[in-house]
């Protein structure tokens, strides 16, 4: 089960990571956090959720122990959209088989 505090430090660093690409791209803007479906799940969030604001989580199909920093920018040697982080400290290295959801989930809207 991710603690509370896992989640605050995985957010640490995916703010550091938005941050480090803003600053060496100011002209992108960045919308997304791509994540493989693995560790979405094993970290208990939600693909489409607003992870930052105005940053929405993406299922990547990516690398998983990582996640990308998504932007509208171009990145030379076609790694456009491409940022590495790397997401295995944040997740442990311990496989979670059953996911229990630790925090509560996003709000959403009433459907
Ligand atoms: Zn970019």
């Amino acid at each position: 089960m991710a603690a509370p505090s896992k989640l605050a430090y995985l957010l640490e660093r995916l703010t550091q990571g938005v941050a480090a690409h803003d600053r060496e791209n100011p002209t992108h803007h960045t919308w997304g956090i791509g994540m493989a479906h693995f560790d979405i799940e094993r970290l208990g969030l939600e693909e489409g959720e607003e992870i930052l604001p105005g940053i929405v989580l993406q299922s990547d199909g990516g690398v998983t122990g990582q996640f990308r920093v998504l932007c509208d920018g171009r990145h030379e040697e076609g790694a456009a959209e491409v940022e590495e982080e790397e997401l295995v400290e944040a997740v442990g290295s311990q496989p979670v088989e059953i996911p229990s959801p630790a925090v509560p989930p996003p709000l959403k809207p009433p459907v």
